[in-house]
């Protein structure tokens, strides 16, 4: 999975700038590079979990459809766990065509993962970050 650099910095930034609380939102790629970030609201409020703002969810569908992007991508942040699915995020994976992305601000430097989650099974995606000029 190849993203761009710009968008890695972005996810982190918003990690930071939620936490202590999980942050959320989207990833649209366009010819299979992720280079743009769709920000949107946990309306949960926790620390441990997440879920979308379902009007800004479906405004963020319709901007990527209108933009010509592939919502290929969910990414939240763990605040205080590592990078890796908790079970909730395994058992409210529905869509096994979806990336999850996570960011971990646990360690002294950021972690950004990818994982496929389908029907239970967890696999981790090789994460290549992409310099922003060659898009
Ligand atoms: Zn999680």
């Amino acid at each position: 999975m190849r993203i761009i650099n710009k968008v890695i910095r972005e996810i982190i930034d918003h990690a930071k700038k939620e936490s202590p609380l999980e942050a959320c939102g989207y990833l649209g790629a366009k010819d299979g590079i992720i280079i743009k970030k769709f920000t949107l609201t946990n309306i949960d409020k926790s620390s441990e979990h997440f879920s979308f703002d379902p009007k800004e969810q479906f405004i963020a569908v319709k901007d990527a459809r209108a933009q010509g992007l592939d919502l290929c991508a969910v990414y939240h942040s763990h605040p205080s766990s590592l990078a890796r699915p908790s079970q909730e995020d395994i058992k409210l994976a529905y869509d096994p065509a979806m990336n999850y992305f996570i960011v971990s601000l646990l360690g002294v430097k950021e972690d950004v993962r990818v994982f496929s989650i389908k029907n239970g099974e967890v696999n981790e995606i090789s994460l290549e970050a992409v310099d922003d000029k060659r898009v």
